[in-house]
């Protein structure tokens, strides 16, 4: 099994059977590193639930596996399907250390079918409608699919083409690279690396003006090229400028102050209120709206601002995300509108449970709540997720609640990471909370090389931590 888009690749195949159950390890009354994390829970976890119904989950990514694990696990019936394409599973956080050149491309990667419980069926299937008044879903190959409950986690969609210019199939010609897309990051380390020997340059580094995955990866980059470049004793040569479409770098404001000053220590042009909108790669030069102060909403009419145009060597850009068509065009969704051009499923933000249709449940990035999406996030979203499907097959009412966790380890140089990590109304929720969160440090970094792509693999995608 190879990654579609690179042959060096894991060439493990063959599901894994689970080495033990979270409910039989609890059972045994094991304690330790496992029962610590486990006992913040605090609804029923232990019970088996003898509910029967067919259960069908859209997305076999972060989201889709977890939930996927954490039902398996609680239900003594199980009757899950999750359709999704992808023979190959990533660990997305990877893709910023494959471009930082920390990881290998093969190290992200892992067959899909080797991640899916053995419990679980796989459907390997896209799916192209909705339709839940009718609880059933229309697929690319196999047609109709119905279900009692549904679990939708297609992730997001990138929408490059909405910059003009650029697609996702040219991500490297004309020096324009994104991390947002395995291959991109391949392409974009290569680029990296070769900038030594251009021996100046003028480098932007941008980010978009919709809702995004890890919001945190494009000034990870501009800040690991910046770094590499100054203890490489180049970093004079070259200049380096972070274009950004917000009036800040992150909320909460005490990482985004943080990072300002760390931006500005460190020489990196912030323009703030600035939209990428085209990109002329023959020529090298970036278009952007300047946005007014401030702005009147999210998504106005792009014509309607001046443009800026800059001449660059490098240029990093994320694409702006909404949900996957199939479901921004769906009953589902969140309506669609200039100021909210998302389209992302409407859930109640504490239950994860749809506004409308309370047989389906939504979360990870495809989830229209107001908290980053990550995947720090869909660890805690997903036990709370599996607790109230279980609650709604039983017939009672979701009483699980989600607190908004989101987390987003930036990584400031080679060796330090400021651990982020906030709630609802931008409150702060660091793990360790006699740590000064607005600081970067050594163990942190150890923890994001190290720790989390473990943790990841064989803790969270199992349902374990
Ligand atoms: C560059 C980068 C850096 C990141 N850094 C971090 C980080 O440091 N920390 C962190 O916590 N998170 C980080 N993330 C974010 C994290 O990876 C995502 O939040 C997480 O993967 C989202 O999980 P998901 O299941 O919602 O979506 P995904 O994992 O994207 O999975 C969605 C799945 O749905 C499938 N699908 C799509 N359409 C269909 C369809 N029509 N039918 C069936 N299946 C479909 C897809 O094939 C995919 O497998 C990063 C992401 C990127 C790209």
């Amino acid at each position: 099994m190879t990654h579609p888009d690179n042959t060096d690749n894991n060439k493990t195949d063959g599901r894994l059977q689970p080495f033990f159950s979270r409910r039989k390890f609890l059972q045994l009354g094991a304690g330790g590193l496992a029962g610590g994390l486990l006992v913040e829970r605090s609804y029923d976890y232990l019970a088996e639930s003898t509910a029967k119904a067919k259960i069908v989950i859209v997305g076999g990514g972060a989201a889709g596996i977890t939930m996927s694990a954490y039902l398996a696990d609680m239900l003594r019936y199980v009757d899950i399907t999750i359709i999704e394409p992808n023979e190959i599973h990533d660990y997305q956080p990877g893709y910023t250390l494959i471009a930082a050149d920390v990881f290998t491309p093969a190290e992200v990667s892992k067959p899909t079918k080797q991640l899916i419980p053995s419990q679980v069926k796989w459907l390997k299937d896209s799916v192209v409608e909705l339709n839940p008044d009718d609880n059933s879903l229309t697929t690319a190959v196999n047609g109709r699919v119905a279900y009692d409950f549904l679990v939708l986690v297609p992730g997001c969609q990138m929408d490059f083409n909405l910059v003009e210019g650029i697609s996702r199939a040219s991500l490297g010609e004309g020096n324009v690279h994104s991390i947002y897309d395995f291959k991109g990051a391949v392409l974009c380390r290569d680029a990296i690396k070769r900038l030594p020997a251009t021996k100046s340059g003028r480098l932007l580094f941008t980010n978009t003006y919709t809702k995004i995955k890890c919001g945190g990866a494009p000034k990870k980059i501009c800040l690991l090229t910046e770094d590499g470049l100054r203890k490489g004793k180049l970093r004079q040569e070259f200049q380096i400028s972070y274009y950004a479409n917000q009036n800040e770098l992150m909320k909460p404001k005490v990482y985004g102050d943080r990072l300002a000053g760390i931006f500005q220590s460190r020489q990196i042009e912030v323009h703030y209120k600035h939209r990428l909108v085209a990109v002329d790669t023959a020529a090298k030069k970036a278009v952007f709206d300047v946005l007014p102060e401030p702005s009147a909403s999210p998504s106005p009419p792009l014509a309607a601002y001046p443009k800026l145009t800059v001449e660059y060597d490098f240029l990093h850009l994320v694409p702006p995300m909404s949900a996957p068509d199939f479901v921004k065009n769906s009953p589902l969704a969140l309506p669609v509108d200039k100021a909210n051009p998302g389209g992302w499923v409407k859930v109640d933000k504490q239950t994860l449970v749809h506004a409308t249709y309370h047989n389906i449940i939504s979360l990870g990035d495809v989830a229209g709540i107001p908290t980053s999406k990550t995947g720090a996030a869909i660890r805690k979203q997903a036990p709370i997720a599996a607790a109230n499907l279980v609650a709604l097959m039983e017939g009672r009412a979701p009483q699980a609640k989600y607190n908004g966790y989101s987390a987003c380890p930036i990584i400031t140089e080679y060796g330090k990471v400021m651990m982020c990590e906030f709630g609802y109304d931008d409150k702060l929720m660091p793990t360790i909370p006699f740590l000064d969160p607005a600081i970067e440090r050594g163990m942190w970094w150890t923890l994001k090389v190290h720790g989390l792509k473990p943790m990841y693999y064989h803790g969270m995608l199992k349902g374990l931590v």
